[in-house]
């Protein structure tokens, strides 16, 4: 894409209202659009990387055997009477239309997808099954001061699944946690798994996927050697001691932000609206449930801090908006230009994602934007280039500069 025709521009400072490192630079890039305190709008740039997060968690889903669905997210109020969370839930957004029926908005989608699957899993032979969405979430939160890491409106990818028993389900649950680390692998983040009570939801233990991040709102204690987790809040274990797991590590504190988390749901939504299957000797049974949240924004604004210098964001390849910034230097139709557009169609022929700066300004002013945005690599078209036919290639995270042959980096 070429960056003269991108509608968005970046801009030197954030909204002074806004305190959260990863919406300053979200919103000085042209990310995303602040409608108010945990409303984001996603602008080309910032939906590039969060669809990018999208499919990997949708490619992580499909590989483990889950069906994708989209599930209404207005919903009526008698399913939420039913199972209790009307008046249970206190972030539940509740609307009253004119002619005063009453609505909620989905902050998470149990009460829609039990009568789905209800409809469907009639036998045993119905069962396992994993339905998944990956959409928007409303909740009325409280604090909305973590930028795009806490939305009152936000993107979250939610599962769930029905079984016939308890080891069925604790057979998935882990499959569903592997799975999930090989998602935020490939976002290019280091993921804690703590052991959790359920909350809310229930009194079973659950597990929390925790980021190392000073953004974050949680501690946790992790082992330095072996893959001991637990949150602070709950733990008996205090900082230094020797692991209980492995007995070699040693407990190390950092903050850190849920990323995504898997529950035990047990029966509960199941039997709140009587749900049952046949088993094979045609009695009924209730199935039980779990259910996997994965934050997809809250991803967004954790990468960024994460990843961010003092100069702007640094997206991980994974993730990133565009895989290459070229950034030309030439002016008007020079030779300089001609080279860069070259090289240009070039890439996008070969299939590259290319963010071209044919931008008619000042230098500095492209390298500031440049890091700004902070895709992986960046290749600079100056005099140099026209002259010796090699381009200069710089790593934003490291900032190593290789010079590279036309040939090599078209492929
Ligand atoms: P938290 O403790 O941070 O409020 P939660 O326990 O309420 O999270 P869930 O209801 O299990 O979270 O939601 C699943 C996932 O959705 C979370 O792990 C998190 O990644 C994401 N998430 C939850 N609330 C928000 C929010 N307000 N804004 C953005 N992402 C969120
Ligand atoms: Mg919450």
């Amino acid at each position: 894409m070429r960056q003269s025709k991108l509608f968005t521009k970046t801009r030197r400072e954030a909204p002074a209202d806004e305190v959260a490192k990863n919406a300053q630079l979200l919103i000085r890039g042209g990310f995303v659009h602040k409608e108010m305190a945990g409303v984001y709008s996603y602008l080309p740039l910032g939906l590039r990387v969060l669809t990018k997060i999208e499919n990997i968690i949708r490619e992580e889903m499909d590989a483990i055997g889950g069906q994708e669905i989209r599930m209404a997210t207005l919903h009526p109020s008698e399913k939420w009477k039913t199972t209790g969370g009307w008046d249970a839930v206190d972030v539940l957004f509740k609307i009253q239309s004119r002619t005063e029926k009453e609505y909620a908005l989905g902050q998470s989608e149990e009460e829609i997808v039990t009568p789905i699957a209800q409809e469907y899993a009639l036998s045993y032979k119905d069962l396992p099954v994993a339905i998944y969405q990956i959409g928007q979430k409303y909740r009325d939160e409280l604090r909305a001061k973590s930028g795009v890491m806490r939305g009152r409106e936000f993107g979250m990818k939610d599962m769930y699944s029905f079984h016939e028993t308890q080891e069925d389900f604790e057979k998935f649950y882990e499959i569903v946690k592997a799975s999930y680390l090989k998602a935020f692998n490939r976002c290019g983040l280091e993921v804690k798994v703590t052991e959790a009570s359920g909350g809310a939801f229930s009194e079973k233990l659950s597990y929390e996927f925790m980021a190392l991040s000073d953004a974050g709102e949680d501690d946790i204690l992790y082992c330095n050697a072996c893959t001991h987790c637990v949150n602070v809040e709950i733990a008996k274990e205090k900082e230094g001691n020797a692991c209980p797991k492995c007995g070699k590590g040693k407990l190390m504190k950092a903050r850190a932000v849920e990323v995504g988390n898997v529950f035990d749901l047990g029966q509960k939504y199941p039997k709140a609206f009587g749900f049952t299957y046949k088993d094979t000797e045609g009695k009924e049974q209730t199935p039980i449930v779990g259910c996997y949240g994965f934050g997809t924004s809250r991803l967004v604004g954790t990468i960024v801090e994460t990843f961010a210098d003092e100069k702007g964001m640094v997206w991980p390849e994974g993730v990133a908006p565009f895989a290459i910034h070229l950034v030309s230097l030439g002016k008007d139709s020079d030779e300089i230009s001609k080279t860069a557009d070259a090289l240009y169609d070039d890439l996008v022929r070969a299939g590259v994602e290319v963010l071209y700066d044919d931008r008619d300004m000042r230098a500095g002013e492209k390298f500031a934007d440049s890091d700004l945005l902070g895709i992986p690599k960046r290749i600079v078209v100056g005099k140099d280039a026209v002259n010796t036919g090699e381009f200069e290639v710089v790593n934003r995270a490291t900032g190593e500069v290789v010079k590279t042959s036309r040939a090599k980096l078209v492929g």
